[in-house]
């Protein structure tokens, strides 16, 4: 790995785990399996990705003989991820050692949490809190410590941070742009991190899936451009984000090649390898940068276009940064707990919402709801439509 400056290796361990599973994620499910209901929660096939990525999967991925791709991930893709994340954050990744392509960014999470957290081990989360990292910490035996977004503008608050750490603390959880909150990390905060992490042996798992979703001009805060991070750092992202691919479940991890050699023995005997024709198709179309670079211009307008909708409605809006999800506080529509509004919505009025409080581990409630702008735009205006009569 190339980054401007590098801290110490990290010490690593590899043990064996007894998993378990809890699931936060489908309190809505049962009211929005009615076909009625505008879908508005959460990523549906909505809007297409390129015809050129089918094209490039079945003429060239399907034609090939395949046998499994390396365990690794097919060499085309990972040099193509590599010279992508040197262009965009100045890191070069060594293309044999320091990157591993996943099914998706929900693998790569438990694969980096498996390698990394042991039984009593101590992790940092930042609540609201992406919905697979607590279940993935304690299916290995590990505990969840909850730093708080501070509500309304969902910032970290560091000096809590600090607190929290304990000679335990084997890992801190960090997400930018944020899911569900759309809120993001800034390069201050980096360096908040950083401090906080510093002679310390803590490993950062950053999730940024969302990475080429920012807003108003704003530069997304890679880990991987940081030089103190960088070298203690697994950094995820996910090509459904990012091509509008979600089904087909193919992501990526970078990180220094001490942590990546424990990273895959962990991947080697859960998943292996991942879909090869489907590895030479995105390593084909990423060869065109503007697919990614114009991404945020993309969402951007969608943004704009679902909150001046939202705007006519009882609604108050938060800001949002990146993501393709915006919170709305309903405190002037109704005193129903966000569990019961959500569902209220989504069966009464038909546009489904995801109450904010299943992101948190203590439920905290503060009326707020998560819209999905990742719609067509007939959708959205169906939304707003049925909104502006509450
Ligand atoms: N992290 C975050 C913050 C997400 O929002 C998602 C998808 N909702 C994931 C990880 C999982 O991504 P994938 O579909 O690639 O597994």
């Amino acid at each position: 790995m190339v980054a401007a400056s590098r801290a110490g290796p990290i010490p690593v361990t590899s043990r064996t785990v007894t998993p378990s599973r809890a699931d936060v994620n489908s309190c809505l499910l049962p009211a929005c399996q009615d076909s009625c209901r505008v879908l508005i929660q959460s990523v549906t096939a909505s809007h297409s990705s390129s015809d050129a990525l089918y094209r490039i999967i079945l003429m060239d991925g399907f034609r090939h003989w395949f046998p499994y791709p390396p365990m690794a991930g097919m060499p085309e893709l990972r040099q193509a991820i590599v010279d992508k994340v040197a262009a965009l954050y100045g890191t070069r990744f060594d293309v044999e050692s320091e990157v591993t392509v996943t099914a998706g960014a929900t693998q790569a999470i438990l694969t980096a949490i498996a390698a990394f957290v042991r039984p009593g081990d101590e992790v940092i989360v930042f609540a609201p809190v992406y919905d697979s990292y607590v279940p993935a910490i304690e299916t290995v035996g590990g505990k969840a410590l909850f730093a708080q977004l501070k509500f309304p503008d969902y910032a970290p608050d560091w000096a809590q941070v600090a607190q929290l750490i304990t000679p335990r603390t084997r890992m801190i959880i960090v997400n930018s742009p944020h899911n569900p909150t759309g809120s993001l990390l800034t390069a201050v905060d980096l360096e908040k991190l950083a401090e906080s992490v510093r002679g310390s042996d803590i490993v950062v798992l950053s999730d940024e899936v969302y990475e080429h979703i920012l807003f108003d001009g704003e530069r997304h805060a890679s880990l991987c451009g940081h030089p103190e991070l960088a070298p203690r750092g697994i950094v995820v992202s996910s090509f459904g984000k990012t091509y509008h691919i979600t089904g087909w479940k193919i992501g990526y991890v970078v990180g220094p090649a001490a942590l990546m050699a424990e990273f895959r023995k962990v991947h080697q005997f859960n998943v292996f390898t991942v879909h090869g024709p489907s590895q030479l198709a995105l390593a084909d179309y990423m060869q065109d940068a503007s697919r990614h670079l114009k991404l945020a211009a993309f969402y951007e307008e969608k943004r704009d276009f679902f909150r001046a909708l939202l705007a006519e409605t009882p609604f108050e809006l938060l800001p949002c940064r990146g993501t393709y999800f915006q919170l709305a506080s309903y405190k002037a529509i109704s005193d129903l707990p966000d569990r019961a509004f959500a569902e209220w919505l989504t069966r009464e009025v038909g546009v489904a919402v995801i109450p904010v409080s299943v992101f948190y581990g203590d439920g905290r409630d503060d009326c707020v709801v998560r819209f999905c702008f990742a719609k067509k735009e007939e959708t959205l205006v169906a939304a707003g439509e049925r909104l502006r009569r509450l």
